[in-house]
């Protein structure tokens, strides 16, 4: 069939779309309702598991069916209301999120309908002297609405999700800032390359998955990966980029195009045909070495079925978990590149190539 060319959005424009809008693990109605209508126009099917993962299958040339599927969590860290306090929500938090960064961050409590709020802290001046110094307890923050106590209860109930209000702007030298780059950044690269496979042959079924609750266990990569039996899987995740603080051997230069990760999870011939296809290609690569369990995707789709051949691309980011993570842009559009060239070359012989002796 003939597929509609559209051109490929700007990279900081779908950046600011996609990471702006909410999708905490569990839910994710928002986010998964755009992707779907990014992905439509670019693929031949999208539908949408029990489960609520995206998956969108652009159809190989060959019609012999061999999958290759490419997957980017889509859910993001956050909040939850565990009580009503006097006009005031407690909560507790979903995912991995840095509580030492919440006081006094912009949220959006999204109860009966959506009300803007702030995660509140007493001020310094009613503090001990000796709690001045130190960092507030997730358990000693509330957030304000603004409303009485009445009112509040009528709009906003136990259970309801809070997440970050953050506006995502650009920084120097092709940078950019905002929340949910984890993981928005790799569904941007995964829309840029389904763009880049309109104008490419490829034999293969590309399935483009957008995950949920994988900040919560990987809950989405395991029933998606089930469900489309890929014979190679790829997940998509940010990783860390070196920033003042960090240990040098624990994160990566950023600026020099995506990290191909290497261990245990990952599938040693995957790993050296996406290093292969950066080489052959001039597309800028970072190795990422990791010696266990890569806390993405990749951990879950590896153990599907009989056993997946599984990589792991990941962009560098930094201040990852805090609603200030920061990226350089041209590192979502080396990703992207990387992806696209990486399933275009995927041929009849990749499978008995893949195969490990
Ligand atoms: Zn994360």
């Amino acid at each position: 069939m003939t597929i509609p060319q559209s051109s490929a959005p700007a990279t900081f424009d779908l950046l600011k779309e996609l990471t702006e809008l909410p999708g905490i693990s569990g839910h994710e109605d928002a986010i998964r309702a755009r992707l779907v209508e990014l992905f439509a126009p670019l693929a031949d099917d999208v539908r949408v598991d029990p489960l609520g993962n995206v998956i969108a299958l652009r159809r190989g040339t060959d019609g012999l069916g061999r999958r290759l599927m490419l997957a980017a969590h889509m859910d993001e860290i956050g909040l939850v209301v565990t009580k009503l306090d006097r006009g005031f929500l407690r909560f507790t938090t979903i995912g991995g999120i840095n509580a030492r960064v919440l006081p006094s961050q912009d949220v959006i409590v999204h109860g009966k309908r959506d009300l803007p709020g702030i995660v509140a802290s007493r001020p310094p001046h009613v503090l001990p002297p000796a709690s001045r110094k130190e960092n507030i307890p997730s358990n000693e923050l509330f957030v304000d609405v603004g409303l009485g106590a009445a009112e509040l209860s009528e709009l906003v109930s136990v259970g309801d999700v809070i997440s970050i209000q953050r506006e995502t702007i650009q920084l120097g030298q092709g940078k950019a800032t905002g929340k949910a780059f984890d993981n928005r950044a790799c569904l941007v690269a995964l829309v840029l390359a389904l763009h880049r496979l309109q104008d490419v042959r490829h034999t293969w079924d590309i399935y483009a998955v957008a995950t949920v609750q994988e900040e919560v266990g990987l809950r989405g990569a395991v029933t998606s990966t089930f469900g489309v039996a890929p014979d190679v899987g790829i997940a998509l995740d940010v990783t860390f980029a070196d920033q003042p603080g960090a240990a040098s051997d624990e994160t990566l230069a950023w600026d020099k195009g995506a990290a191909i990760a290497l261990g245990p999870n990952i599938h040693p011939n995957v790993y050296a045909k996406l290093v292969d296809t950066a080489k052959s290609n001039e597309i800028p690569y970072v190795v990422e070495v990791l010696p266990g369990n890569t806390g993405t995707d990749a951990w879950a789709m590896q153990v599907t079925q009989a056993g997946i051949p599984t990589g792991l691309v990941s962009i560098p980011i930094r201040s990852m978990h805090t609603p200030g993570e920061t990226i350089v842009l041209r590192d979502i559009e080396r990703t992207a590149r990387l992806l696209a060239d990486f399933a275009a070359g995927l041929d009849g012989e990749t499978l008995d190539n893949l195969r490990l002796e």
